[in-house]
């Protein structure tokens, strides 16, 4: 089978990387592959060798033997293949393997120790690396493996969203945190930006409203884990997916353009972005004006020795936004952030004054 082209294939959108959590057995692997390969757009098969659990005892991957397959997949569909590597050994297993595409995963983001590993051990070498957000909600841990990655000289970068792990978190097993992927999007606007649901999500209802989000978002493609028969598979059983449920839910996604190529369009949305600003400034002039009130507020606190927080104050202003929000078309839950915030700088301010 014809092998696919590197450089073709980095950029061309849709970027999709699909394939199972952990390769288990030759048969397993090759026929995802065999069916993945006849799906379109689909150009780049993902296993995982080496397992990071978080707990011992649980299914660690198969290691080294499982390359020769990754080698037989590329034979015999055509596909590049990507594995994830945590330590130089493993790099060096994967390069005389011929793998196409390096991926780092989140908990390896998550230890510059580990990552100036790879990057040492990827000095002088021409070969993709994809780059998981670290398990954490810390953008600078993100931001620096891709900054070590890059000194080395690796010039193919792309990053993967793949949620952020939260104590109690129920509805996801790994919160997108869509804000801070938004950030690294616009600090890198030129790397490979694409999403993962299966990790966001930890089980298959909910993917495809994930990705079409992602999409939604301007992401460039997406990785989602996919397994002949994912009930049986030996981690990550109930986020994976079969081929033939890929083919459904590539074809269900719409997908969305970040260029906005109608002269028509572009003027009515820039007409509207217009009143954006106007509204944006005065929002801003109007907190201006809260906080000088605020103050002077504090200098009164200070003068007669009152706390900055009047916790009754603080109920009322909430139940008086509450009331009104739903009619205005604002959720309750972003009036709470958005007051949370006022709320916060102006006792930052009267702390300021009370310390003055
Ligand atoms: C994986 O892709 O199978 C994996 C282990 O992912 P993450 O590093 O995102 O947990
Ligand atoms: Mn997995």
């Amino acid at each position: 089978m014809q092998e696919k082209n590197i450089d073709d294939i980095w950029n061309k959108r849709p970027f999709i990387v699909s394939g199972p959590c952990s390769a288990e057995t030759e048969e397993q692997v090759l026929q995802t592959a065999q069916q993945l390969s006849k799906i379109n757009n689909i150009n780049i098969f993902r296993a995982g060798i080496w397992k990071p659990r978080t707990r011992p005892g649980q299914f660690e991957g198969v290691g080294p033997t499982a390359l020769e397959w990754l080698s037989k997949v590329k034979e015999y569909t055509g596909l590049l293949t990507t594995t994830e590597v945590a330590t130089a050994k493993h790099i060096d297993d994967a390069l005389k393997n011929n793998i196409d595409i390096i991926w780092i995963g989140a908990r390896t983001t998550a230890n510059p120790f580990s990552v100036q590993e790879i990057a040492d051990s990827l000095k002088g070498i021409d070969i993709p690396v994809m780059i998981k957000n670290p398990i954490n909600p810390d953008l600078d841990l993100w931001i620096g493996a891709v900054e070590r990655i890059a000194k080395s000289g690796i010039n193919k970068i792309a990053l993967i969203h793949r949620g952020f792990s939260s104590y109690g978190n129920t509805k996801y097993r790994n919160a997108p945190m869509w804000h801070l992927a938004i950030e690294m999007k616009r600090r890198y606007p030129s790397l490979i930006f694409i999403c993962d649901p299966s990790h966001i999500c930890g089980k298959r209802e909910t993917i495809q409203s994930i990705a079409q989000t992602s999409i939604n978002l301007g992401y460039d493609g997406l990785m989602i884990e996919t397994h002949i028969s994912p009930d049986k598979a030996l981690s990550d059983a109930n986020q994976q997916i079969t081929p033939s449920d890929l083919e459904k839910l590539l074809r269900n996604l719409i997908w969305r353009n970040e260029n906005i190529d109608n002269e028509d369009l572009f003027n009515t949305i820039e007409k509207m972005r217009q009143q954006i600003n106007h509204i944006d400034d005065e929002l801003m002039g109007m907190l201006s004006i809260r906080m000088k009130i605020v103050d002077e507020i504090g200098q009164y606190k200070k003068q007669n020795d009152i706390t900055i927080l009047q916790t009754n104050r603080w109920n009322e202003i909430l139940e008086r936004a509450y009331k009104r929000c739903e009619t205005l078309g604002l959720s309750k839950e972003f009036i709470t952030k958005y007051f949370d915030a006022i709320h916060m700088e102006s006792i930052h301010h009267q702390n300021k004054i009370m310390n003055s």
